[in-house]
């Protein structure tokens, strides 16, 4: 393959386009003209393939007087990426409602559109004319910006949020790309990597103290953390209320994910700590998907986990679905999404299936959902959760997601998320422990992110590395 560009180097967001269109040993050649003057961008692309040329003479008028350096880039990046797109659309028709919107948090974009100025209209223009999102995929990225504001507003000065990562599920599930390993396999770490973690839960609550912070936040995620025994779960949620000020803690979230690994004692324990928040996971209420992708649980089983959750008292508890599981129907999605509302979640998450190469479903012989079935199913999703009046609060897109869509997670306008805000809008500095996590110290100019061992042996093994990575976010933080 071969890209030559003039006027504008801008290959790295290309390529994420090229390798949406083409397989990376295709007979491909692509040429890109860049210029700009009298305030119109021209971009002439040539793409030679298998033998034939398609091109595209793209135009778009653009005054970059008084603009910000970041958004005139960004700009002229679009106006590549469109260019190549229109040309590479001659050859294949796939479904982009993105765009050339390439990043991972659109509704980021548009907030720090509007903390730089501009207007509804402005935000509207930029979405749907420079970057040609569909103007319903601009109407969600902007309702998510404006919602999750109130919960920004909100974040305390000097918090930080903290997440806790239990790599540990009980199988693994034929799509996942998560941190996680096999219990079989690595259980017989369980114990010396909760031993730790209760350690390294200590060190970060002293880094807190040091950095004259508090923490905002819990989230323990994982894979499962209710993977974990009864005494080892205990030992983790014992920890946080030990060395954690639960009084500042707004929100405790415990991910359930799993109904095969919830049991009552689980629930009793984070009742008991304070845990405010839980998920419980199906993914899909249809028996035959959740064995296809290797679950060991029933939907009914769901439904009894998430009655019992409620019977303790949990008011908080989200539920996660995906669309496009392979060889699901636009009905067997529509089933989920009406079996998981009969229950009435608080909030309810839509994933988008993704195949990412740490999946063994990347190998499986398996069909994937079309493009319009994804959008029939995400637009079905979109407008259950408008009638019951949940609202779309935090979103993000990732690499290879089936029909290039979207994970929006929608919520009562009273129980959004804080934590899954953060995380996407990177204002608020996390702090990461246990398997995987890795924390982002947000700065004034700068997002500096330090990582954690994937593995719970590897983690266990360099622990004394792990905590010395603690004391690097008081280096950052100028404490020392
Ligand atoms: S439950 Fe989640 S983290 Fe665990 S294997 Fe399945 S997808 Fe991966």
């Amino acid at each position: 393959m071969v890209i030559v560009q003039n006027g504008l180097d801008s290959e790295r967001g290309l390529k994420t386009f090229i390798n949406m269109f083409f397989k990376t040993d295709d007979d491909l050649s692509v040429f890109s003209d860049f210029n700009y003057s009298n305030k119109i961008i021209n971009v002439y692309t040539v793409l030679y393939y298998e033998n034939k040329k398609y091109t595209d003479d793209y135009y778009l008028n653009f005054d970059s007087e008084g603009r910000s350096e970041n958004l005139i880039n960004k700009v002229f990046r679009a106006a590549c990426a469109n260019s190549f797109v229109h040309a590479a659309m001659k050859i294949h028709k796939i479904n982009l409602p993105w765009g050339s919107m390439c990043g991972i948090r659109p509704a980021k974009n548009a907030r720090e559109m509007a903390e730089d100025g501009s207007n509804d209209d402005e935000i509207e223009y930029i979405f749907e004319k420079i970057y040609e999102v569909s103007p319903e995929k601009t109407r969600l990225a902007m309702t998510v910006a404006k919602n999750e504001q109130k919960i920004l507003n909100e974040i305390g000065k000097n918090s930080v949020s903290i997440y806790i990562g239990i790599p540990f599920c009980p199988t693994r599930c034929l799509y996942c790309s998560f941190v996680s390993t096999d219990m079989r396999v690595s259980g017989k770490y369980m114990n010396a990597f909760c031993d730790k973690l209760v350690l390294e839960i200590k060190k970060t609550a002293e880094v807190i103290k040091r950095l004259g912070a508090f923490a905002e936040s819990v989230y323990i995620g994982g894979g499962t953390p209710t993977s974990l025994d009864n005494e080892n779960l205990e030992k983790i949620l014992s920890a946080v209320n030990e060395y954690f000020d639960l009084k500042k803690i707004k929100e405790f979230t415990l991910e359930a994910g799993r109904a095969d690994t919830i049991t009552d004692e689980k629930l009793a324990a984070a009742k008991k700590y304070g845990v405010t928040r839980i998920s419980v996971n199906p993914q899909t209420m249809n028996d035959k998907t959740l064995k296809r992708v290797g679950r060991k649980h029933t939907a009914q089983d769901v439904k009894d986990i998430f009655l019992k959750a409620r019977e303790i008292g949990f008011d908080n508890i989200n539920m996660d679905l995906i669309a496009g599981l392979p060889d699901e129907s636009f009905e067997d999605f529509k089933y989920s999404v009406d079996e998981v509302l009969k229950l009435d979640p608080d909030d309810i998450t839509i994933h988008t299936m993704c195949v990412k190469h740490g999946a063994r479903l990347k190998n499986a012989e398996l069909e994937f959902t079309e493009s319009k079935t994804m959008n029939r199913m995400l637009e079905y999703a979109q407008e259950k959760m408008k009638n019951t009046g949940r609202i779309p609060y935090y979103m993000y897109r990732q690499k290879n997601m089936v029909g290039n869509l979207e994970n929006v997670g929608y919520a009562y306008p009273d129980k959004m998320c804080s934590y899954n805000i953060s995380i996407m809008e990177e204002t608020q500095t996390i702090i990461a422990l246990g398997g995987g996590g890795s924390t982002k110290i947000v700065t004034d100019d700068d997002i500096i992110r330090i990582y954690n061992y994937k593995d719970p042996k590897e983690y266990i093994e360099k622990f004394e590395n792990i905590l010395e990575k603690k004391d690097e976010i008081l280096k950052l933080k100028g404490v020392i």
